[in-house]
């Protein structure tokens, strides 16, 4: 079943069966983001995707207008994997004539991908908001890809009593180790091929601390070090941050997330690993 409007996804929502999981994603889909739709269906009566690209969480000189878009083929996979609905909304369903109301999480939304993307977070905040109103879910499925945004997302549900469970999917990733992204498309053959560089310096640094390392300069130029093998890899921020709190850490010494944001060509791709004793997702 595909709807567009949000009170055909509001009726919905009222007659599918309970427990009911959401898969938000922004389409072109891949391994990465069925690895969530999988989750939801092993877990759940009915699972509702969402496709949707937010123009509040592109910045102006961003690739919104570029971003790629194959909804029928999108909309296939999702039926191969048995997902009971799809809400596939055009923009002014989302932001009709007059919207005003923004959802902005203070604090760790400037900091990491959001010091570099001034009003991500804000739109990729007020998107999940509407979408978790619009369809109430009992439990929503999000990627550890994109490490920041799941955090975030966890924060503003606790903050906003939004109701639903957040589950936190792990990286899927290339044999070669890059993670899976609807932008790799933007990648030549040759950034491709260097493109692995960047997991593997997230492993490096993993691997540092797993010997004993807590510094986070050092584990921060491990990344550093790893990357600056690539010539053609453009390192925009590597960070060592408290894994809830996205604080920076001067000593590893509780959960932390490693993050890195890289330019390769026209293409700016993320990547974590998380560093935990007891979290082993990656
Ligand atoms: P997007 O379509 O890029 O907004 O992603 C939709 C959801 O899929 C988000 O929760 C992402 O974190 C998740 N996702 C994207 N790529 C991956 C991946 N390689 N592995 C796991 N989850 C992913």
């Amino acid at each position: 079943m595909v709807t567009t409007t949000v009170s055909g996804m509001i009726g919905l929502r009222e007659r599918l069966r309970r427990p009911l999981g959401l898969v938000p994603t922004m389409g072109y889909l891949h391994e990465g983001h069925l690895a969530l739709v999988r989750r939801a269906r092993h877990e759940n009566q009915t699972v509702v995707a969402t496709i949707f690209v937010n123009p509040a969480q592109f910045g102006p000189s961003e690739d919104y207008a570029t971003y790629p878009r194959d909804t029928e083929r999108d909309l296939k996979l999702l039926g191969e994997e048995g997902v009971d609905a799809v809400f596939v909304p055009p923009v002014e369903e989302i932001y009709a004539p007059g919207h005003r109301t923004y959802v902005d999480v203070e604090g760790f939304a400037a900091r990491l991908e959001g010091a570099h993307r001034p009003g991500h977070f804000r739109g990729v905040a007020t998107v999940v908001t509407k979408l978790f109103t619009i369809v109430r879910p009992d439990t929503s499925y999000f990627g550890q890809k994109d490490g920041q945004q799941a955090i975030i997302i966890k924060r503003l549900n606790a903050d906003l009593n939004l109701g639903t469970r957040v589950v936190v999917v792990p990286t899927v990733r290339e044999p070669d180790g890059l993670a899976l992204s609807s932008r790799n498309v933007y990648l030549s053959p040759e950034e491709r091929r260097a493109a692995p560089v960047l997991y593997e310096a997230l492993r490096a640094a993993k691997e540092t601390w797993r010997k004993g390392e807590t510094s986070g300069e050092r584990l921060r130029q491990a990344v550093r070090d790893t990357v600056g093998k690539e010539p053609r890899v453009e390192l925009e921020y590597v960070s060592v941050a408290d894994a809830e709190t996205l604080e920076e850490l001067c000593q590893a010494d509780r959960p932390a997330m490693v993050s890195l944001a890289a330019r390769l060509g026209s293409a700016r791709l993320i990547d974590n690993v998380i560093l935990s004793k007891t979290d082993e997702t990656q």
